[in-house]
């Protein structure tokens, strides 16, 4: 299946978003899905631009929306598999709330994060990932905040599905979005996706130094949430692949009553057309 449509991207070349991009196409072709069977939904940022760079339904959001709109897609298709996607700023900064939210839900959607701790579509100022101490047109004498940890929001505020990518790993982060599919709740996937043209410390060459390999830790155990928990704090949250996975809680839909069966989309409005207008009329 070809996801990719005739949209040039406008990213700067070497952006770390062109591999997210590659990888959710190449992941929703080896799902064997259709474009019509798949919907990205973005938010704002550089990294927003992505759900007009496949070849599926989608939605260029706004900023920091991107998770409540894609859970009323899905809730409202049930058939449709929905990727969400936004920048760092977007799911950790104005879109937090969300993203806490939609975990603890445990809606079942794929959340990918393209983490360049920095904004890059406003020029470069400082991100709640940026480090202490990051030097940018807003902080010229260093941030003061340390950064927000993303996997250690997720694991504490419930999440069954936590994994983390490098933009460089297309093999890897591939993977990780297709196991997220075909995760049945929420799965959120942080990438380190550099920004080449504003963020000079967190390059390319800083995350191959930096980051860790879950696959390379003996006896790593992704069911394990405690040792999911201090393999990140050990890490200063450094490390790459499935971090958590728990199969055995049910998904929001799993647990609507009547989800399952229909969609509804397809089912008979008639009905709540009625139940809205008593209840109007008892105001009234
Ligand atoms: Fe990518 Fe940064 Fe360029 Fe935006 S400014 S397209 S994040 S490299």
């Amino acid at each position: 299946k070809d996801f990719r449509n005739n949209v040039k991207p406008n990213w700067c070349p070497g952006c770390g978003d062109f591999s997210v991009q590659a990888a959710i196409q190449r992941a929703a072709a080896n799902k064997g899905l259709e474009p019509n069977e798949l919907a990205v939904i973005s938010g704002i940022g550089c990294s927003g631009r992505i759900s007009g760079y496949i070849k599926s339904y989608g939605l260029h959001g706004i900023h920091g929306r991107a998770l409540p709109i894609a859970q009323g897609v899905k809730m409202a298709n049930k058939d449709l598999t929905v990727i969400a996607s936004g920048g760092d700023g977007d799911g950790f900064a104005i879109g937090t709330g969300h993203t806490i939210h939609a975990i603890r839900r445990n809606i079942d959607i794929t959340y990918v994060i393209m983490d360049n701790q920095i904004y890059g579509l406003t020029k470069g100022q400082t991100s709640p990932r940026s480090a202490a101490g990051f030097v940018t047109k807003s902080t010229p004498e260093g941030a003061i905040e340390h950064p927000l940890p993303p996997m250690e929001l997720a694991l504490t505020s419930g999440a069954t599905f936590v994994a983390q990518s490098f933009s460089s790993d297309l093999k890897e982060l591939t993977a990780l979005i297709e196991a997220g599919i075909e995760h049945k709740g929420f799965s959120i996937i942080n990438v380190f996706s550099p920004c080449v043209t504003y963020n000079k410390v967190n390059t390319y060459e800083w995350f191959k130094e930096n980051l860790t390999k879950l696959s390379s830790i003996e006896d790593y155990d992704p069911s394990n949430r405690e040792l999911a928990m201090n393999t990140l704090m050990k890490n200063n949250g450094l490390v790459t692949g499935l971090i958590y996975q728990n199969k055995e809680q049910p998904s929001y839909q799993q647990l609507v009553h009547g989800y399952a069966e229909e969609p509804l989309t397809e089912q008979d409005l008639k009905l709540n057309d009625e139940y809205f207008t008593n209840l109007v009329k008892e105001f009234m």
